[in-house]
């Protein structure tokens, strides 16, 4: 082998000319990795760029729980875009003018004071802290109603009922505990936002009602290459369907609106039971209570029991037995 010249790393670069050496630096340079390259960036900036993606992931996400929020009762995903204050701004309007119009405030203070401690008593347990107000009727009606914001009233026939009723096989409890089945059902009705439900599902159905008579229209009347004649045959056509289907739409949607009034019926039996149970009172009141409703609507003829069922925003006192039934069961097997 021939004689081998070691040779250094700088002896190594002078050995090209000054030019081929120029080439190096200026390729060198236009091939520069950029301060942002991921084999450059400090880890600083690797930090930074997650913490913008983790900072729009936290946007999105909340975005998605205020339009698509839990109830705070059901803790199901529910379209939401009521807002409280107009929740609050609702039952704040309707509550004098619908005490007042129903027969105004009892003046027996006994029974207003007893349905104020029971009524504190249960609010106290519930998901949102409402302004919740409790006031009797002057009315013999055996009715209770629930506005938005916890506005809740019992009718003093409703009351008196409770009072006077006996029932075999409920002597255990007590006119508390009867009167506790009213009011938690109507606290939850309130506190599951009920009204605000209903009012989202109205918006929502008419805007794709709208949204379907606009497509309708220009699906049948609009057409650029026909004539005049053409045009006003369709128009003709449209308003005759457009009228069919109006109908027909409205009777679903009122349809869907009493069967989503059912839901909430049955929803507020079974969380007000939960309710009651955790306010100290005797869920199997509930039970008590639609037994006491039944036994009233023997009074009535059958048939206009039947007729007042179909069309009625409320499931029949028996299916509504029943579900209590399943829901003290499913109580009692927690305890
Ligand atoms: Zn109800």
């Amino acid at each position: 082998m021939g004689d081998l010249k070691v040779i250094s790393s700088d002896n190594y670069l002078n050995i090209f000319s000054k030019k081929r050496e120029a080439e190096i630096t200026k390729t060198l340079n236009n091939n520069a990795l950029s301060d942002d390259h991921p084999y450059i960036r400090s880890d600083r900036n690797t930090l930074k760029e997650t913490n913008v993606s983790k900072g729009i992931f936290q946007i999105l996400k909340k975005s998605y729980n205020f339009i698509y929020a839990k109830n705070p009762v059901t803790e199901k995903r529910q379209l939401w875009f009521v807002p409280a204050f107009f929740e609050n701004f609702l039952g704040y309007c309707m509550y004098s003018s619908y005490v007042n119009d129903q027969g105004g405030i009892s003046f027996n203070s006994n029974r207003q004071n007893l349905i104020n401690k029971i009524g504190t008593n249960l609010s106290k347990h519930t998901s949102r802290k409402l302004d919740y107000q409790f006031t009797v009727i002057r009315s013999s009606h055996l009715n209770a109603w629930a506005l938005p914001w916890g506005k809740i009233a019992i009718f003093e026939g409703l009351v008196k009922g409770i009072e006077k009723t006996e029932i075999n096989g409920f002597k255990d409890l007590t006119k508390e505990d009867k009167i506790a089945a009213v009011l938690s059902h109507e606290i939850v009705h309130a506190d599951a936002r009920h009204t605000a439900r209903r009012l989202e599902k109205i918006f929502v159905i008419n805007i794709l009602l709208v949204a379907l008579r606009v497509y309708l229209f220009a699906k049948v009347v609009i057409g650029i290459k026909e004539s005049k004649n053409d045009r006003f045959n369709k128009l003709e056509a449209y308003q005759e369907i457009d009228f069919i289907a109006n109908y027909l739409l409205n009777l679903c949607v009122k349809l869907y609106l009493l069967a989503t009034s059912r839901k909430q019926e049955l929803e507020a039996d079974r969380y007000g039971m939960y309710l009651m149970k955790k306010a100290g009172y005797n869920p199997k009141a509930a039970l008590w209570l639609q037994h006491f409703f039944i036994s009233r609507q023997l009074e009535s003829p059958r048939w206009a029991v039947k007729i007042n069922e179909i069309f009625s925003s409320h499931p029949s006192s028996k299916a509504r037995l029943d579900a209590n039934l399943k829901t003290l069961n499913e109580i009692e097997s927690r305890s």
